[in-house]
């Protein structure tokens, strides 16, 4: 390596690292015990923008409570990398006290059981804990429309969990099919099938064929990588369904260029242990069928005792609020709209709604109207595969690398954690360089001595 280089990277190493410590000394504890209490329950993408609105707009005059029945906030749009060895789980999830703490915001891990509107009260399996306003922010979980078969026999991507679930899955498959000796039986552990083909569903499938295909020659030398196949079963005429249509023009074309199979117009009926069966009659054995589609409400939501819309989420006016005014609905919670339009359940409408909700508890304490809320489209960005994207920034449409920098860019942007940024800029970096880690993490809690 050339001198300069050498210099180059080590200055760029101190001024990282003096820039950590500077973050590190700015952020002093200062813990409210004062003013109103705004409680927010959910530290995802709605909850912690609400609360550094919150904090920007009245530190220090109110108390704030975040409440997580997790001590991270999971940053989603990655989670698809997890599930196919791209990234360490720790990259995407970042300690909610790391952003609570230094802001002077109280936190509890506790899993809300349920909300009494008339007392003000919340209930959590570590005690009541009582609000004047109440932002719920509890996000969503896997919908299976009903589809019992697929609810027990497909890998939900939607947690941590689920994430490091699918990775272990995948690389279980592998192993296995480097021992077998049967055939049939190899093409079926090959076989990986992504129920979806919305951004989760692409992003999934592509970066799975890249993973399988690319580790097949170099690691499990044994196997034929022709003998691996990725199936997208789409129910929709198109991918991406609800991004522009040369998104999903280009998205298919890619993915077909990764040689990813892409099903569009067929619903999965039955899916048994091994093997799927699709409403037009088709039939296919795959020992990994990964559900990447649907959304619901939890039951703790959709079981309050206020108005409902689609999926459980909760009815707001355009202000957010819900049939008690000092309780905030936001992000995959709310059954919102703007502009006539519903919101979509997006990190980024969650972040805008939690500003909004924020700036109107603000506004209702200072006995002034609440602020309509609208929605602003940003734009959409999605990975699909070995350094291929597709995004929509400023009404533009672009594919290829490019697509692929812009998902990169925007994405770490959005990672609150300084920390977590570096490790993945680091994680990326030696992903590019090298293959993907296929160490199969086995994370068990060790039992309590009885
Ligand atoms: C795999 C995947 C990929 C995605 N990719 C993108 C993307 O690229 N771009 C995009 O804009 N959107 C993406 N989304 C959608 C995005 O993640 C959601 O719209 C967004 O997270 C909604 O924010 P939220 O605050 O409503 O909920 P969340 O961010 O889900 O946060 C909810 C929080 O509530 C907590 N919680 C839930 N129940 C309880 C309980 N009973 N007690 C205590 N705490 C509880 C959870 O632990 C969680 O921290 C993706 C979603 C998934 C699943």
């Amino acid at each position: 390596m050339k001198r300069s280089t050498i210099l180059a990277l080590g200055a760029a190493g101190l001024a990282g690292f003096a820039a950590a410590r500077a973050y590190k000394k700015d952020h002093k504890v200062r813990l409210s015990s004062t003013g109103k209490h705004v409680v927010i329950l959910g530290g995802g993408f709605g909850g912690l923008s609400a609360a550094s609105k919150l904090i920007e707009m009245a530190g220090g005059q109110l108390r704030i409570t975040l409440v997580d029945q997790h001590n991270y906030h999971l940053f989603t749009p990655m989670l698809y990398q997890v599930a196919t060895c791209g990234v360490v789980p720790y990259d995407v999830a970042i300690p909610l006290r790391s952003f609570t703490g230094p802001r002077g915001i109280r936190f509890r891990r506790a899993t809300v059981q349920n909300v009494d509107f008339e007392k003000k009260m919340v209930q959590t399996d570590a005690g009541a804990i009582t609000y004047d306003y109440l932002v719920i922010a509890l996000g969503s979980t896997t919908n299976y429309f009903g589809n019992e078969s697929a609810r027990e026999h497909t890998l939900p991507l939607k947690s941590l969990e689920g994430g490091l679930a699918v990775r272990n899955h995948v690389i279980d498959c592998l192993e296995q099919a480097a021992q077998v000796t049967n055939k049939d039986e190899q093409k079926n552990l090959l076989t990986f099938i992504v129920i979806g083909g919305g951004a989760t569903g692409v992003e999934t499938a592509g970066a799975l064929a890249d993973a399988v295909r690319n580790l097949i020659p170099r690691r499990y030398p044994t196997l034929n990588k022709n003998d691996s196949r990725v199936i997208v079963i789409e129910a929709g005429s198109k991918l991406l369904e609800h991004m522009k249509r040369e998104m999903a023009q280009i998205a298919l074309q890619e993915l077909k260029n990764a040689g990813v199979e892409v099903w569009l117009n067929t619903t999965a009926k039955n899916v048994n242990n091994g093997n799927i069966e699709t409403e037009d009659a088709r039939s296919i054995s795959a020992a990994t069928v990964v559900w990447a589609t649907g959304i619901r409400a939890g039951d703790v939501v959709s079981e309050l005792k206020t108005d409902h819309g689609k999926g459980g989420s909760i009815t707001v006016n355009g202000f957010l609020q819900t049939d008690h005014p000092e309780v905030f609905a936001i992000g995959d919670n709310a059954a919102a709209k703007s502009g006539g339009e519903s919101v979509p359940a997006l990190a980024a409408a969650a972040m805008q709604e939690g500003h909004a909700a924020a700036r109107n508890v603000i506004r209702m304490l200072q006995n002034k109207e609440p602020i309509r809320f609208w929605y602003k489209d940003l734009g959409s960005v999605v990975s699909v595969g070995h350094r291929v994207g597709v995004a929509e920034i400023a009404g533009r449409v672009i594919g290829g690398f490019s697509g692929w920098v812009a998902w990169r860019v925007v994405h770490l942007a959005r990672i609150t954690s300084f920390r977590n940024k570096l490790a993945t800029v680091l994680d990326w970096s030696t992903g590019y360089f090298y293959d993907v880690d296929t160490a199969r993490l086995e994370i068990q809690e060790r039992k309590q001595a009885a």
